[in-house]
């Protein structure tokens, strides 16, 4: 966790602008969450997903649910949106000849992602890539120390990918990790990200949920439960 944090319900959420929170992931290594309501209400659950979240080396609010919360609590802090975080570090670490790794989606999504990823950035050196359908870790995290990667982009949702990463941290101390949700999907152009208008809004979760209904359970309530909690915090804050 960087120096600029602020706290929201317990967590802390580093307060970057997109390029400082770029430069400082590359700089500093580790893990990075991007965080959202759904996973602090879930780490509030957990021991372990809450301790995984406070080790992290950097945690981007994803969306606006968390920028809102945060606004709500005095804080002028903009999110980061992870899926363009993640393809900012990729041209970076492209440009800079470095290597890389993908693990995640279901093996013809890695494979088009892959291939898209390659078609945009030449010079992407991708020394490892594997569907997220695994059953032992230990198998991916060996491939993985062997590539001697420096950036690795995991995308099994979450909070799978937050526990994924804070295993594999230990066996790469130096690389850059970030957990990455569904960006694969898009970047494979199986699912479309919401049109500009719904991401300028911070309306994604709505385009999205009306786009996939099953996903209408899982967001819907999470929202204002979040920004309840939230603002029972301010309140008890004064
Ligand atoms: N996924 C995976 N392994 C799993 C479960 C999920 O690789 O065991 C992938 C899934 O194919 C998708 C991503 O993880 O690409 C999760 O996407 P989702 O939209 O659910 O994540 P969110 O962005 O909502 O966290």
């Amino acid at each position: 966790m960087s120096k600029s944090s602020v706290k929201i319900l317990g967590y802390g959420v580093d307060g970057y602008d997109f390029e400082q929170a770029l430069e400082y992931a590359q700089d500093n290594g580790g893990q990075v969450v991007t965080i959202n309501p759904e996973m602090i209400l879930a780490a509030q659950k957990s021991t372990e997903f809450s301790q995984i979240i406070n080790d992290a080396e950097l945690v981007i609010p994803d969306g606006i649910g968390v920028q809102i919360g945060l606004q709500i609590l005095g804080h002028k802090v903009k999110r980061i949106p992870g899926i363009e975080f993640g393809y900012s570090l990729l041209e970076k670490y492209s440009i800079a000849g470095k290597r890389v790794a993908l693990v995640g989606a279901k093996p013809e999504v890695i494979a088009l992602a892959v291939k898209n990823l390659k078609d945009k950035m030449p010079n992407l050196n991708i020394v490892y890539s594997h569907d997220g359908y695994f059953s032992d870790d230990n198998e991916i995290i060996k491939g993985l120390v062997e590539s001697s990667a420096d950036l690795i982009l995991i995308a099994l949702g979450s909070p799978k990918q937050e526990f994924f990463i804070s295993k594999l941290k230990s066996h790469m101390p130096k690389s850059l990790m970030v957990g990455l949700g569904g960006s694969f999907d898009v970047w494979a152009g199986v699912v479309k990200r919401a049109p500009k208008i719904y991401q300028k809004l911070g309306l994604e979760w709505l385009y999205r949920t009306v786009k996939e209904p099953q996903r209408f359970k899982r967001i819907f309530p999470t929202l204002p439960l979040f920004l309840l909690k939230v603002l029972k915090e301010r309140v008890s804050r004064g």
